[in-house]
């Protein structure tokens, strides 16, 4: 009798951790709940570019990186149908490493970096879609612009004389919490200020569309609230062996 159910209890533990690095599966679980219109970031930052292989074999083609040296080096050594997302906070100096391949900064949150990606852009004659990173987070050291600093920068001469870049919509991260209310309200709020700005600066343009909310732990909310761009990493790829921001 015991020594059953000691086999029973090592394979289940075995079990569990084989669910947790199977990364096709992970893939598969997570595109099932989410609906039509509702896309992908496979957040695969400090992961090896073997884990992207597979989920590259799985299907999935959009990866999201937060550094630009990292998100460059992993370009170069995987297949080039892949669309990479730059999720993290970007420093002007860093735009020319990504600025020839980069199909989505997420993170733009000061018209500097927006004019350094405009200017990155032209010398591959390229235009990148961007979007615009909101704080809508309690804890202080969340990044991200308030309504009426985008609001100045959209207004501005140089943002509308931009010829390389193009904002498509917005992003946030919400309160790290597991208070669901907060995170609703942070996600909800969120779309206030996309359904906002649309009105107000981007009636006519219909690629001013995307709300990228959600993350691993609260991706659900973000999908109810209206998201378009979900960044799952840890539930694809397995815990970080070390936090980035
Ligand atoms: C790391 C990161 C994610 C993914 O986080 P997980 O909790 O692992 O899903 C999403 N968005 C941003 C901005 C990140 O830095």
């Amino acid at each position: 009798m015991y020594i059953c159910a000691d086999i029973i209890q090592l394979r289940n533990i075995k079990v569990v951790g084989y669910i947790d690095m199977d990364i096709r599966e992970n893939l598969k679980k997570i595109l099932n709940t989410l609906p039509e219109g509702v896309q992908l970031v496979a957040v695969s930052k400090t992961k090896p570019v073997e884990s992207i292989r597979e989920a590259y074999a799985a299907g999935q083609r959009i990866f999201g990186e937060n550094r630009p040296q990292e998100m460059a080096a992993k370009h170069q050594e995987l297949p080039s149908d892949i669309l990479w997302h730059m999720i993290g906070q970007l420093q002007e100096k860093n735009v020319k490493y990504i600025a020839g391949f980069v199909d989505l900064i997420h993170s733009v949150d000061s018209l500097k970096v927006l004019s350094r990606i405009d200017r990155e852009a032209a010398k591959h004659d390229r235009v990148i879609d961007c979007l615009l990173e909101f704080h809508i987070a309690r804890e202080e050291t969340k990044a991200g612009l308030r309504l009426q600093e985008a609001e100045e920068i959209l207004k501005s001469e140089v943002c509308r004389n931009m010829r390389n870049v193009r904002i498509v919509g917005v992003m946030g991260v919400a309160t790290n919490t597991d208070d669901e209310d907060i995170i609703r309200e942070e996600f909800h709020h969120l779309k206030e200020i996309f359904d906002d700005l649309k009105r107000k600066y981007f009636s006519k343009e219909a690629s001013f569309k995307e709300l990228s909310m959600g993350m691993s732990g609260d991706y659900q909310i973000a999908v109810g609230e209206g998201s378009t761009l979900v960044r799952v990493g840890s539930s694809i790829f397995g815990e970080r062996e070390y936090r980035t921001k």
